[in-house]
């Protein structure tokens, strides 16, 4: 590509006849993506291109000029272009949106990065879940108006493409991607040539560019490093997402935190809120301390701006998901960044000898969440070293449930239903739950009739692919057709272990019954990527890929290549049952259900994630218990057991014997998940919990040259160096009827502190599950720094109770905390009947 220009987009335009110029726009944004008239628009110019790349910029470049002057000469098309154009110019320029009418006062952006994203198939930077979330999570930040710009890198060979081989071993394709075939752009200077940044690592400057990829409203910015400034080595930094070696981990994340950030102010772009998703890129926060020390703040003042307006979500329960790097390794990389503020900087990641991006992460954020509501439970439990004594009811880790971008997940023929049922409300106003009781409207025979087609797009997919695959691996065989009226069940989602693909293959004999039942037949479709290093993922690939090769499977058991969003998109749809069976709790929250509840797909799940949420005991069924303690792998057993009876007494059943009751459960299934587990909820969740706040703490930190800034941090080294002395010296319990308590405050003030009375049910191990918690004001000042707190009350009647426990606590309070154990602070005091 040249050096300096935006060379292919001007020469698409340039090769378009006059009135289709438009297309070049829509070319480079992927609103099309989740639009179906445009993406027909597409499929009509070439289809048979179109279902090979699914890729509108190297659609117009391999176009010959005859086809745009035979397409300009033909209405259908033309009709449909005028169409689409009209809708696509309304959608980049609303007259409203739910952000501006909700947060008319704000327009600073808010920042988000993450390691990947699953945008489409076309732009191969995701792996899994967290990719498509965070695309789900920008396509929603579009539609709904919010000011967001999205940082993440691209990778040349993207993540793999998946080839399984006649033994079921797993073969990685590396292909190349073209930067000038994607619909991404280079990002410019002022002067109109390639914008370069800086980033310091090691002892030298390594240079990386930028490219801008539209999403609906929303710009994405990825960044690489493969430019002819840079030596050898470093060019390959972002050759592939999640490369296993240490090295080049650490500088992908350097280049996406730092390098991020750097991006933002090369353009002039100042954050007010910024989102880490996942812990990968939480050097930006050092980014953005150390620029406010140099603008002339104390560390405690910079820290005090970047928690206030950070917002961090961790995905995994799993401790080996966790990026740790030994300290060493990362100073070596950041020396120069560093200079001299070493120790500071990297205490807030340090974990023993290590540093850990998680804990980096949450000690630069104030926001902090996990994917479930059972996930931010587990995450508590995980993170609580870092309040210690405060319980962890308390621990400030909120849960935030994933969802999915509806339109992005709804099979074609089921938007035509909700279209004609429910009215196009619910494409805007997806997350409001009334609105999805129209489901119930649909009659019962055009519902099936369209899971029918969405089961026939998705079996043609399947028997095009095990074409292709036999093609290349000179297999004769035929392949085995499959009847779309039977029951299919479908498991897709990485090859990692805890995810147990294995779980339905531990009693082969009775497998074999239920599904080769000739009067109820039962298919099975496993699909999914283990990660290139994870050779206990592979080998599960490879059994699986084993028992469909048996003769009692054959035909009945089927193994998909190369699991990815193009297949996904009609797999979720396309089966009658979604089978998962992790081992809990390790599904923070997983997705791929809620897109298959979205299309009536019906979930078999174990009760983990999202599913603890969305099961209603109508609209799916619970694998084992409904229990949320975690599992060991003695519950395997179990679990399979219970997954066997489940479908030999329920599932089929229920299937083959009343449809009825089934096609009930799949309008539940709609109403239930499509509102709720929605992005629009999610990303309405962010807003309100977590953005709204840190974009006012943002305006109320850095007003007239950051004043809150300078008082907060002022107060927090304040009360730090006092606390050691402050001690809640005596309590006078009156009766049970009130007390009396004598508190130390060492020079610190009562309006620094709240003193509670912290009373209940006493519950073992756990503490108190409900507690009754009271404050006491307006203490007395008695002399030499200590003060009277007084409480009448019914709160000390049941004191002496061995049920009952009573306690008194002081913990340092600052209205403009974001929230009160942001430090970590507090003593306790028990009281005695
Ligand atoms: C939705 C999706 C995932 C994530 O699904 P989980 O349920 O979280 O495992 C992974 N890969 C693809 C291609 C998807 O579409």
């Amino acid at each position: 590509m040249a050096e300096t220009d935006t060379g292919v987009y001007d020469a698409i335009k340039m090769k378009l006849p006059h009135p289709l110029r438009g297309l070049v726009d829509l070319a480079y944004n992927y609103w099309w993506s989740w639009n179906r008239r445009a993406t027909k628009l597409w499929e009509y110019m070439d289809p048979e291109h179109w279902r090979e790349y699914k890729n509108p910029v190297k659609l117009l470049l391999d176009l010959p000029e005859d086809r745009l002057l035979e397409l300009l000469r033909d209405d259908n098309f033309m009709n449909l272009y005028e169409l689409v154009m009209d809708q696509f110019e309304r959608y980049m320029k609303p007259e409203s949106t739910w952000f501006s009418t909700n947060y008319p006062k704000w327009d600073k952006p808010i920042v988000y990065l993450c390691m990947e994203y699953g945008i489409s198939r076309s732009l191969p930077i995701y792996s899994g879940g967290l990719g498509i979330l965070a695309g789900d999570h920008v396509k929603t930040a579009s539609d709904l108006g919010l000011p967001f710009i999205a940082v993440g890198l691209l990778y040349k060979h993207g993540y793999f493409r998946q080839e399984i081989d006649a033994e079921g071993r797993q073969r990685e394709v590396f292909p190349e991607y073209r930067p000038e075939e994607m619909p991404i752009k280079p990002v410019l200077n002022r002067e109109g040539k390639k914008l370069l940044m800086e980033i310091p690592i090691e002892g030298r400057i390594v240079y990386a560019r930028a490219f801008e990829v539209n999403v609906g409203r929303i710009k994405l910015y990825l960044l690489d490093t493969d430019v002819p400034e840079n030596q050898d080595d470093d060019r390959t930094i972002c050759d592939h997402l999640y490369n296993a070696e240490m090295d080049k981990r650490i500088k992908q994340e350097i280049l996406l935190g730092i390098g991020g950030m750097r991006l933002l102010r090369a353009m002039g772009v100042e954050p007010s809120v910024v989102h880490l998703n996942e812990g990968h890129p939480a050097f930006a926060n050092l980014q953005r301390i150390v620029w406010y020390m140099e603008g002339g703040l104390t560390f405690t003042e910079a820290l005090s701006i970047v928690r206030g307006t950070t917002v961090f979500t961790t995905h995994t329960p799993v401790p080996a998901g966790h990026d740790r790097f030994p300290v060493g390794e990362v100073k070596r990389r950041l020396a120069r960044f560093l200079e001299g503020q070493d120790e500071k900087l990297m205490e807030l990641g340090r974990e023993k000898d290590q540093i850990n991006m998680t804990l980096l992460a949450i000690r630069t954020s104030s926001y902090v969440n996990g994917v479930s509501r059972l996930h931010a439970e587990v995450s508590k439990r995980m993170w609580k070293d870092l309040w210690p004594d405060v319980p962890i009811s308390e621990i400030p880790i909120e849960g935030i449930t994933n969802g999915v971008h509806t339109m992005t997940w709804v099979h074609n023929e089921m938007r035509k239903l909700f279209d004609r049922y429910i009215g196009k409300v619910w494409r805007e106003h997806t997350n409001i739950e009334g609105i999805w009781y129209a489901v119930e409207r649909i009659p019962d025979g055009e519902l099936w009739e369209a899971h029918l087609e969405a089961k026939r797009r998705f079996l043609e997919l399947l028997r095009r692919k095990a074409i292709e695959r036999n093609k290349r691996l000179g297999i004769e065989d035929p392949i085995p057709a499959v009847d779309e009226n039977a029951l299919i069940i479908g498991f897709a989602r990485r090859f990692a272990t805890y995810k147990r693909a294995t779980l339905l293959l531990t009693n082969l004999e009775r497998l074999k019954k239920i599904l080769n039942d000739p009067d109820r037949p039962v298919y099975i479709v496993f699909g999914g990527k283990a990660h290139p290093r994870d050779e206990a993922g592979k080998e599960f690939l490879r059994r699986v890929y084993e028992v469909s090769q048996m003769p009692e499977f054959r035909g009945k058991i089927f193994v998909m290549e190369n699991y990815d969003m193009g297949s996904a998109r009609l797999m979720v749809a396309g089966v009658d049952v979604w089978l998962n069976n992790p081992r809990r709790p390790m599904e923070a929250s997983g997705t791929s259900g809620m897109k298959a509840g979205l299309n009536g797909v019906l979930n078999v799940s174990i009760y983990d994630g999202w599913w603890v949420e969305g099961y209603n005991g109508k609209n799916g069924w619970v694998i084992g218990d409904e229990s949320t303690e975690p599992e060991i792998e003695a519950d395997d057993v179990n679990d399979a057991e219970s997954l066997y009876t489940l479908l030999e007494r329920e599932v089929v059943p229920t299937y083959y014997d009343n449809r009825e009751r089934w096609i009930y459960m799949m309008k539940e299934s709609i109403k239930s998940v499509a509102p709720r587990f929605s992005t629009h909820r999610m990303v309405k969740e962010y807003m309100d919990k977590f953005y709204s706040k840190a974009m006012s703490n943002h305006i109320w930190l850095t007003r007239e040259n950051y004043r809150g800034a300078k008082d907060i941090a002022a107060w927090k080294d304040r009360v730090t160096a006092s606390w050691g002395g402050v001690v809640i010296e005596s309590v006078d319990v009156e009766d049970r009827s009130g007390l009396e308590a004598t508190v130390y405050l060492d020079g610190l003030n009562p309006e620094d502190v709240k003193l509670e009375l912290y009373c209940g049910v006493y519950k073992g191990g756990y503490g108190i599950e409900t507690p009754h918690v009271i404050e006491l004001r307006h203490p007395e000042k008695l002399e030499n720094g200590r003060w009277l707190y007084h409480y009448r009350g019914n709160a000390l009647k049941h004191l002496g109770d061995p049920c009952w426990s009573c306690s008194l606590r002081i913990y340092p309070h600052h209205e403009k905390l974001p929230h009160r154990f942001l430090l970590g602070l507090i003593k306790w005091r028990d009281l005695k009947g």
